[in-house]
């Protein structure tokens, strides 16, 4: 690989995360004029009409909203099990390598990954059936939770489709399973298979979802869940540390943010884009189902440091180059990364 970093200079193109958009200013002005209120002592009432917009989009019958996606998984998991209970997640889940050990460490759940035997991103219903096991004596492991996640972030932003979802679920619910579904991304998986969210929340017991990646809120994220269950949650959350008081200007962009859901597919046609300009200069891609590329490199660290002084930003992710689409990148800078990345990097 040879590299001709003359373009050092040049302002960066930000493909590390969709976590890196800003509010525009329709948002900023959404949340300068959010009407608040105390929601501890009472309520807020721009967190509660996002929180019943939320439940209502997600088809769950009741939501809460909370600063981050790792912190609605939290409450979800530390809700969910009890101390030992051993818990299934297809392999590299967000919950079992991005969100320090909290699973175990706070929510007492003994993690088990799940092989991607059911495509990427996914186990089969019989890996969850076999995983599952049964009841056993009074000495014998107890498994609780399947936490799946739509799309799957390390395995490329993959989809899990809805008659898969409802299989997955199908096989949890009949060996005595309750499921969570972190669907951080299920804007994206809904917009990518062209079906409402709800579809596929279809069964589960608690879904968390996130406004501020490819939705461009700054702060937020919602886990929804029956009414019972949601009112647990607000206790773990408040034990977080994740009561807030005047939440509804936060809140106002969560609303903004789920008005711009359809405009994903931008970003779903960018990484197509982005994916076979980066083929055709002989990079071996993944093909993208939503807006993660993957790319490989024989040295991720030293790829992404040449992309960086090229301009073009990117972190590694499941042993390769990831390089993720949103709002804050538009066709022109799509264009004008493959351009730099041409003319910087022959592979
Ligand atoms: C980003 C992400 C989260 C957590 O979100 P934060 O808001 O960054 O805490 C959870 N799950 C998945 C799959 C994610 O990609």
């Amino acid at each position: 690989m040879t590299v001709d970093d003359s373009s050092a200079s040049l302002p960066p193109l930000d493909f590390r995360s969709d976590t890196v958009t800003k509010p525009d200013s329709r948002m900023r002005s959404a949340m300068a004029e959010a009407e608040v209120g105390d929601n501890m002592i009472d309520v807020d009432p721009t967190v509660r009409a996002l929180e019943e917009r939320a439940a209502d989009v997600l088809g769950m019958p009741a939501a809460l909203w909370t600063p981050s996606g790792t912190m609605a998984n939290l409450a979800a998991l530390s809700t969910h099990l009890r101390r030992g209970d051993r818990f299934l997640a297809p392999r590299n889940a967000h919950v079992l390598i991005n969100e320090l050990g909290s699973a175990a460490w706070l929510a007492g759940g003994m993690p088990d990954p799940l092989d991607h035997d059911g495509g990427p991103g996914r186990p089969t219903p019989a890996t969850v059936r076999a995983a599952a096991g049964g009841d056993g004596p009074y000495y014998a492991l107890r498994t609780t939770l399947l936490s799946l996640e739509n799309t799957h972030n390390a395995a490329g932003g993959a989809v899990t489709p809805p008659e898969e979802h409802t299989a997955l679920v199908a096989a949890a619910h009949d060996t005595g399973l309750r499921v969570h579904l972190d669907g951080a991304r299920i804007w994206n998986a809904s917009v990518a298979l062209g079906v409402p969210p709800a579809t596929l929340t279809a069964g589960v017991d608690s879904v968390s979802a996130c406004f501020s990646k490819g939705l461009g809120a700054p702060v937020g994220s919602v886990l929804a869940g029956s009414v019972e269950f949601v009112e647990q949650a607000r206790r773990m959350r408040q034990m977080l540390g994740g009561g807030v008081r005047q939440g509804g200007v936060l809140a106002a962009a969560c609303l903004v943010a789920l008005d711009r859901v359809d405009d994903l597919a931008r970003d779903h046609a960018n990484a197509k884009r982005l994916a076979a300009g980066l083929r055709d200069q002989g990079w071996d891609v993944v093909e993208p189902e939503t807006n993660i590329v993957l790319a490989a490199a024989g040295d991720v660290s030293a790829t992404i440091a040449t992309l960086r002084s090229l301009g073009v930003l990117t972190l590694p992710m499941a042993g390769k180059v990831r390089f993720v689409l949103h709002r804050d990148v538009d066709d022109d800078d799509v264009t004008e990364a493959l351009d730099r990345i041409g003319k910087g990097i022959r592979a």
